[in-house]
């Protein structure tokens, strides 16, 4: 027996989120199972350790997109006992029982070797966050960033996606204005490299004028809505904008005018069904291009117990950088 955060749903379809004991028999058919050393917690955590948010499909679950950990037995000629692996996405922990238990059951194809460079628990400090960041300056970069002079932005930095982004930018040798709604962050992310904060509020208004001056050379945004449009708006000439959250809205109340009339690219970033080859290029790069001394400062240790609180925590934009849960 081990333990695991199990969601339950009662009669009322009031969910309730709790350690228990589950044995191997409990865990979901697949061809690997994995040791599960540390997870971590992200937005979409957030939903499945409370409503579900639409993303869990059965119950009781399991919730955790992201989980490192070692190989304990394999199937597939690809993974062997005593092998590192990481997972993100899939919908694993959403409609696949996911990595908050000490134990996982999960696809050969889903996993990756674990990048040289990066321990179990500093590829959790990075999770899905930081591998979308990473993402999101692959495309960037693809589309032109180098050539461009001027900041790049970073929306919802103080976040997890958005500390790792600006961590990278700004090891890479970019300018990184940072746009915040929590001024006491300040600290920290001139730390994790922003040379500018920008307060959330500059950004919040409704799109008045299609075309503003061109500040940003590029952006990360993981807010949407009304800040998404608002920088479209705002990007220098031939500029990129690399779509990844919805912390603010879902909506993109936008014109196309930046589009037709400044070539502004929107990049849309999704990590969950990120092919192969590309997951193994994004953790290579994470390895060699995240400065792990910085990676440490946005670290906020947990264990299974403190999953419920942090869950709420998440959903409310109460988290600073990325959490790290050793479920053992
Ligand atoms: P976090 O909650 O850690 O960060 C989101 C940040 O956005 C907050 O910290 C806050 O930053 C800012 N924010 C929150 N609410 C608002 C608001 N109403 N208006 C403006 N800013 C707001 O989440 P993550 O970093 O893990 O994820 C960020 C987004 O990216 C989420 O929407 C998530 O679903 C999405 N995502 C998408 C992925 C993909 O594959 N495309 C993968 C991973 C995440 P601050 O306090 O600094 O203002």
């Amino acid at each position: 027996m081990f333990n695991a955060m199990v969601v339950e749903k009662d009669a009322e379809g009031q969910t309730h989120a709790a350690v228990r004991q589950i044995g191997l028999d409990d865990l979901p058919e697949a061809e690997v199972t994995v040791a599960v050393e540390y997870s971590t917690v992200n937005y979409k955590d957030g939903l499945c350790l409370g409503s579900g948010g639409g993303l869990v499909r059965k119950y009781p679950h399991v919730p955790g997109i992201d989980f490192s950990g070692t190989v304990e037995a394999s199937s597939d000629a690809r993974y062997a006992p005593g092998d590192k692996v990481v997972l993100t996405g899939w919908r694993v922990g959403e409609a696949h029982w996911g990595g908050y238990a000490q134990k996982a059951r999960v696809r050969a194809d889903w996993l990756v070797p674990l990048p040289e460079g990066l321990s179990t628990r500093s590829a959790m400090a990075v999770g899905t966050a930081g591998f979308t960041a990473m993402l999101a300056v692959m495309a960037l970069e693809d589309h032109g960033l180098k050539d461009l002079h001027g900041p790049v932005l970073v929306t919802g930095a103080a976040g997890g996606v958005g500390s790792v982004a600006t961590a990278i930018l700004a090891h890479l040798g970019y300018e990184v204005a940072a746009v915040t709604g929590r001024p006491e962050t300040e600290g920290y992310l001139r730390e994790l490299g922003a040379t500018q904060i920008v307060p959330r509020a500059d950004l919040a208004e409704t799109v008045k004028r299609p075309l503003e001056a061109e500040s940003w050379a590029g952006c990360i945004d993981a807010v949407g809505g009304a800040m998404l449009a608002r920088v479209l708006g705002q990007m220098k000439y031939g500029g990129s904008v690399a779509a990844v959250g919805l912390a603010g809205g879902a909506g993109l109340p936008a014109t196309v005018v930046p589009f037709l009339l400044r070539g502004v690219n929107l990049l849309g970033i999704d990590s969950v069904m990120q092919p192969y080859d590309n997951r193994v290029r994004a953790w290579a790069r994470i390895a060699r291009d995240l400065p792990m001394g910085k990676l440490e400062a946005m670290v906020q240790p947990a264990t299974l117990a403190d999953l419920p609180k942090l869950g709420a925590d998440i959903l409310k934009g109460q988290v600073k950088g990325r959490v790290v849960v050793d479920v053992n």
